[in-house]
């Protein structure tokens, strides 16, 4: 007789655990997955998806104002939110379709509810218990409000992806890339978008040539961008709210949206008891083999705060398995892990920045440049693009690439291929270009404007 119900029991079906649970019980692993929610956790739901299906609603403006420049005219245009909120949950509602489906081929049992930890080896969901040798937490993050007078009328990005209608004038507080990407979604639909962050700059561990192109762009495209403030209060004043800033400043809007930031999901479900470790920002503390202090028990992705993105997630559930269950070790290399904005422009980034460069080696050239797209040529759009290259003089070795511009994410991931296999910039210099694109730049930069 087992000794358990089962070998795995993961908690939290979002990118890690889902992964995690597919590829051990394809193993010959006897796997449940237990999930509170929604399958497919944060990236599926309130993340990347319907984030990206946002993004590219809010560009057709753009394309109809670029379209006459073409030669084509385009008829009076009309948005209609309740719409593209009915299609983004009929698509989230097909991959919810998927996941079941490819958990019940692999023979992951799935459980609904919200498990709790009872203790090293046992769960209970909904008043059932379940033995496990092993529990996994994949429980992900949460968005952080800060406790301000009239805190009950933030929203998050959970809820910006279930407005019922779209706000006329919206606030945003925060700097990082939930923000920049709201305030651009918003604004490219036509709503009067703020942004306002307490820090002097937007992406705070981006290079700083993109962090100023962005806010640069941005504020071109109509984004009033607030630096070194925050809110104070905010007052509902009838249909609409006040809104106090720390420096005095007052905006009167529809909508307040924080994006500051996410907390790990880490308390309120038994690893209090257990004596599990968390950090300072309650992120769970894990080693190499993603093994907390309690021998058996793991966790991974968003609750353990290393990269909080998805495809770092997956590739944690996927070590995690072949540690444990196919004993072929490969861990995860958490260095040149590329990385996208989709801010309006977007932004695409491997490797170093300009200033972790400098630390980091003693010569280093910096290669850049910045043009007009050229369909921007005819479109009229008064937008540019920035591309940085960062080498060390010494190797040749091409360290960081930086984009920021039309399908920056796209291009950025094929030279994310060539960062990690050791490049040189003499390897990109006699590379081919492919003409005429705007990536072409980057194997056809000759000139340094920076040696260091
Ligand atoms: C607005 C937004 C945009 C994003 N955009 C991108 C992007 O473009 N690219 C990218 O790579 N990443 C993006 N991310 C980050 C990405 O979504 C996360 O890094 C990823 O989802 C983390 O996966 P995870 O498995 O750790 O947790 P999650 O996907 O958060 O899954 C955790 C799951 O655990 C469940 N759960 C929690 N507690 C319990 C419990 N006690 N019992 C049962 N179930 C429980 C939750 O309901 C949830 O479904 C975005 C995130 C947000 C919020």
């Amino acid at each position: 007789m087992p000794q358990y119900d089962y070998d795995l029991f993961v908690i939290g079906a979002g990118s890690g655990g889902v992964r995690a649970a597919r590829m051990a019980s394809s193993h010959g692993v006897k796997v449940a997955i237990a999930e509170q929610r929604y399958l497919g956790g944060t990236c599926v739901n309130v993340g990347c998806v319907p984030k990206k299906l946002f993004v590219y609603a809010s560009q057709f403006q753009d394309q109809f104002d670029a379209a006459a420049g073409f030669g084509w005219m385009v008829g009076k245009s009309t948005f209609d939110w309740p719409s593209l909120i009915a299609n983004k949950n009929r698509e989230i509602e097909r991959l919810h379709a998927i996941y079941n489906n490819l958990l019940q081929k692999a023979g992951v049992s799935i459980i609904t509810g919200r498990a709790q930890v009872l203790d090293a080896h046992s769960v209970s969901v909904d008043g059932k218990q379940y033995s496990a040798e092993r529990i996994l937490i994949a429980t992900g993050g949460w968005p952080f409000v800060p406790d301000i007078p009239g805190k009950q009328h933030i929203v998050t990005s959970n809820e910006m992806f279930f407005l019922d209608q779209l706000p006329k004038r919206i606030i945003i507080v925060g700097g990082g890339y939930i923000a920049v990407e709201f305030a651009s979604i918003l604004n490219g639909l036509g709503v009067n978008t703020t942004l306002c962050h307490r820090g002097h700059k937007l992406l705070r561990g981006f290079d700083e040539d993109i962090r100023d192109f962005l806010a640069h762009e941005m504020t071109r495209k109509g984004i009033n961008i607030l630096f070194n403030t925050d809110i104070e209060a905010i007052e509902s004043a009838g249909d609409c709210f006040a809104v106090r800033l720390i420096d005095g400043g007052k905006v009167t809007t529809d909508l307040v949206m924080y994006a500051t930031g996410r907390t790990p999901n880490s308390t309120g479900f038994g690893l209090e008891k257990l004596g599990v470790e968390w950090d300072d920002e309650g992120a769970i503390k894990v080693n190499d083999d993603y093994q907390t202090n309690v021998p058996s028990i793991y966790a991974l992705g968003d609750v353990t705060n290393r990269v909080c993105l998805t495809p770092v997630a997956i590739a944690e559930g996927m070590a995690l398995v072949n540690k444990l269950y196919v004993n072929q070790p490969r861990p995860v290399d958490y260095d040149t892990i590329p990385t996208a904005v989709f801010s309006q422009p977007n932004i695409g980034t491997v490797g170093l920045t300009e200033a972790q460069a400098r630390e980091k080696y003693p010569d280093i050239d910096i290669y850049k440049t910045s043009f007009t797209p050229m369909k921007n040529t005819l479109s009229g759009i008064d937008e540019k693009t920035l591309m940085k290259m960062i080498v060390v003089r010494s190797t040749d070795r091409v360290v960081g690439m930086h984009m920021a511009g039309p399908d920056a994410p796209e291009i950025i991931q094929g030279m994310a291929v060539a960062i990690r296999a050791g490049a040189t910039k003499a390897v990109f210099d006699s590379t081919i270009g492919i003409h005429p694109t705007a990536a072409e730049e980057f194997v056809t930069m000759r000139e340094t404007v920076k040696q260091i």
